[in-house]
C-alpha cells in the first residue's frame, strides 16, 4: 500500500545565494529521499520556500541600498533557478511573503492565543540610542555568555549554535553603527514553551529511530529546561501582529517560518483543484519528515512540535534527519561573510550530477564533513566515470556496434551471471532500506559496489573474444551487463537524475525512470537501443588548482 511522505525542507533566507552547504545539509537529502518515494510510488509532498522575512534580509537590503522587496524578489529567483538546474524536485517552491503564509499564521497564532499558549508580557529589549530605533538581533553584536565568542548574534551564537535570548549577551552593541545599546521595556506575546516540557519529554522518549546527534541536541535543550520564548519584535518588516495595540511589531521570524509548512501544503492544495487535499499529508497514517541543518534542530524537534500541540489535530514529525555541517577545504561556510562555493557559479562551470554524487558519497550526516576540489575530481574521475560511466559505456557500445543495435537475446543464463543479477536485485532491496531510514552516504557505496561487480563480469566475461567464436556467450554476458545497468539506472535516479534518464533512454526505455518504480526492469532482448554517448566527462587534474585559488581569492577578498 502507497503510503503519504511529507517532506518539510528548511526555509533559505532570501538574503544571499546558495552555497554548497545548504545543498549537502538539506536540499539534496530532501530531493533524494523525495525523488525515492516517488519512485517507490508512494505518495510525497515536498515544500519549501525562500525566507522573506527576518533581520536578514533588511540588513541585506541596507547594505545593497535597496528594499528588503526587492532583495527577497532577487534571491527567490535565483533559488528557484537553482532548484531546477541541480534537479532539487519540489512539489511546491513558494515564499513567505504570500496572502495565504500571512492567514495561515494568524489562524495559528490565534488558535494557541485562544488556548492561552500564547501570552502578553513586557521585555527589556535592546534599543540603539544612535540609529533611535529597536534593535532585532540580528542588529545585535555581543559576546556569547556560554562559549566567549565576540561577535554572537542576539538570538543564536555562530560558534558553539545555542539560541540565545538578547538579555544574555555581554558588551552588546549596535551592529550598523557600533554603539553601546541600552534596554528598553516593550511588550511582547510569548510562547508558553515551558508548559511543553512534559509532553515533548515523553514524546521524545518514542523516537528511538531518530540520528543520535539529533536525538543529543533534543534531550540538551529539554535537560536544561524549556523557557517560553518571544514570538514578536519591534519591527516593520514581516508578518504582522492580528491583535491591537501591535502595529509597529511583526511576527518574530523563527515562530512564522515553521508555519510556513503548513500554510505551503494549503497553498500546494488550492493548486491540486481540492483545498483539503494537504490534508491526507498531515494526518492520520503521513509521515512527516523534516529537514535541515543542525543549527536549526531546536525549531523542529521542540518548537514546532509545541506549537503543533497546542493546535491540535495535525501530525507531529515522524522523523528530523537533520545534517551537520559541511565544510570546504576544512574551512567553515558563511553566507554573511561571503566564505563559499556558490552553487550557481559551480553549475555555470559544471554537470549537476557529479556535485550530486560528491556531496551524497560524502554527506555530512552524522557528524561534519569536507568538501574538497581534489576529492570531487577524485569522486567524478575514478568513481563516476571509470567505474558507472565506464560499464556503461563498455556494454552499450559493444550491444550496440556487435548485436545490430539491440538488446540480445541471452539464451540461458549460467549460475555466475545469476549471481550478478541476484545482487542487483539485493542492491535495490538493501538501497530501499537505507534510504528509507536516511542513510544515503551507505546507500552510494551499496551501488557503486554493484557497479564495480558488474565491470569485474565484463572482465572475466570478456565478450569482445567471445563474441567471434561463441556469440550466444558473448551475447549473455551483454545482456546480464545491460540488465546491471537497467538496476543502476533506477537505484541511482535519486541520486543522479540526469545521467539516469540518459541510460534509460540509451538502453532503449521511452518515457521516465519514475514510471518504471523501484524494481530491476526487465530488459526485453531486442529491445531497440539508442545511440550511447558518454554519461559522465573525465575532468582535467587542473581544476583543483584552479578552483581552490578562486575559493582562496574569494577568502582574501572579504577578508580586506
Ligand atoms: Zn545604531
Ligand atoms: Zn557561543
Amino acid at each position: 500500500m502507497s503510503e503519504h511522505i511529507f517532506i518539510g525542507v528548511a526555509w533559505p533566507y532570501a538574503n544571499g545565494p546558495l552555497h554548497l552547504g545548504h545543498i549537502a545539509g538539506v536540499y539534496l537529502p530532501a530531493d533524494i529521499f523525495a525523488r525515492y518515494h516517488r519512485l517507490k510510488g508512494n505518495k510525497v509532498l515536498m515544500v519549501s520556500g525562500s525566507d522573506q522575512h527576518g533581520a536578514p534580509i533588511t540588513i541585506r537590503a541596507e547594505q545593497e541600498g535597496t528594499t528588503p522587496q526587492e532583495v527577497a524578489a532577487k534571491y527567490h529567483q535565483q533559488f528557484t533557478d537553482c532548484w531546477k538546474r541541480l534537479g532539487i524536485s519540489f512539489d511546491l517552491f513558494t515564499t513567505t511573503g504570500t496572502l495565504n503564509h500571512t492567514q495561515v499564521t494568524h489562524d495559528v497564532f490565534l488558535a494557541l492565543l485562544n488556548q492561552g499558549y500564547i501570552y502578553k508580557d513586557k521585555m527589556l529589549q535592546a534599543y540603539c540610542p544612535r540609529c533611535q530605533k529597536f534593535l532585532p538581533d540580528r542588529y545585535l553584536e555581543g559576546t556569547c555568555p556560554y562559549c566567549g565568542f565576540t561577535k554572537a548574534r542576539g538570538d543564536e551564537c555562530d560558534e558553539c549554535a545555542k539560541p540565545l535570548n538578547t538579555g544574555e549577551l555581554k558588551d552588546i552593541h549596535c551592529r550598523l553603527c557600533s554603539t553601546p545599546s541600552r534596554f528598553e521595556s516593550s511588550e511582547h506575546f510569548f510562547l508558553r514553551l515551558s508548559s511543553f516540557q512534559e509532553k515533548l519529554t515523553d514524546w521524545i522518549k518514542e523516537q528511538t529511530h531518530w540520528r543520535h546527534n539529533v536525538l543529543g541536541t533534543t534531550w540538551k535543550f529539554l535537560d536544561e529546561g524549556l523557557r517560553d520564548r518571544a514570538i514578536t519584535r519591534d519591527l516593520d518588516w514581516g508578518v504582522i501582529v492580528p491583535q491591537p495595540g501591535f502595529e509597529h511589531k511583526r511576527i518574530y521570524v523563527w515562530f512564522e517560518a515553521v508555519i510556513g509548512y503548513l500554510s505551503a501544503s494549503k497553498e500546494w492544495a488550492k493548486t491540486q483543484g481540492d483545498d483539503y487535499v494537504w490534508k491526507a499529508f498531515w494526518q492520520n497514517d503521513a509521515k512527516n519528515f523534516y529537514f535541515l541543518g543542525k543549527d536549526n534542530i531546536f525549531f523542529h524537534t521542540l518548537v514546532w512540535p509545541a506549537m503543533l500541540m497546542g493546535y491540535g489535530g495535525l501530525n507531529l514529525p515522524y522523523d528530523v534527519p537533520a545534517n551537520e555541517f559541511l565544510t570546504i577545504e576544512g574551512k567553515r561556510l558563511s553566507t554573511s561573510r561571503g566564505r563559499a562555493i556558490w552553487l550557481s557559479d559551480y553549475l555555470e562551470r559544471y554537470e549537476p550530477d557529479p556535485l550530486r554524487y560528491a556531496l551524497a558519497a560524502n554527506m555530512p550526516e552524522t557528524g561534519d564533513s569536507d568538501f574538497s576540489w581534489h576529492e570531487f575530481l577524485r569522486r567524478n574521475n575514478n568513481e563516476l566515470v571509470a567505474t558507472y560511466g565506464n560499464l556503461a559505456h563498455r556494454a552499450l557500445t559493444f550491444a550496440y556496434r556487435n548485436f545490430d543495435g539491440t538488446v540480445p537475446t541471452p539464451g540461458e543464463l549460467d549460475e555466475r551471471s545469476q549471481g550478478l543479477l541476484h545482487k542487483a536485485d539485493g542492491t535495490l532491496d538493501d538501497v530501499d532500506k537505507l534510504l528509507y531510514r536516511c542513510e544515503f552516504k551507505e546507500a552510494v557505496k551499496e551501488i557503486m559496489s554493484l557497479a564495480q561487480e558488474a565491470n569485474r563480469y565484463i572482465d572475466e566475461q570478456a565478450p569482445w573474444k567471445t563474441i567471434k567464436t561463441e556469440r550466444k556467450t558473448s551475447a549473455k554476458s551483454v545482456y546480464t551487463a545491460l540488465s546491471v545497468l537497467a538496476a543502476l539506472k533506477t537505484v541511482f535516479y535519486p541520486f543522479l537524475p540526469f545521467s539516469s534518464e540518459r541510460l534509460h533512454s540509451f538502453l532503449g526505455f521511452d518515457g521516465s525512470v519514475k514510471e518504471g518504480g523501484w524494481r530491476v526492469q526487465f530488459l526485453p532482448p531486442g529491445q531497440q537501443l539508442r545511440q550511447p554517448q558518454p554519461l559522465f566527462v573525465k575532468l582535467d587534474e587542473d581544476i583543483v588548482c584552479k578552483e581552490s585559488s578562486r575559493f582562496d581569492s574569494l577568502n582574501d577578498n572579504q577578508k580586506s
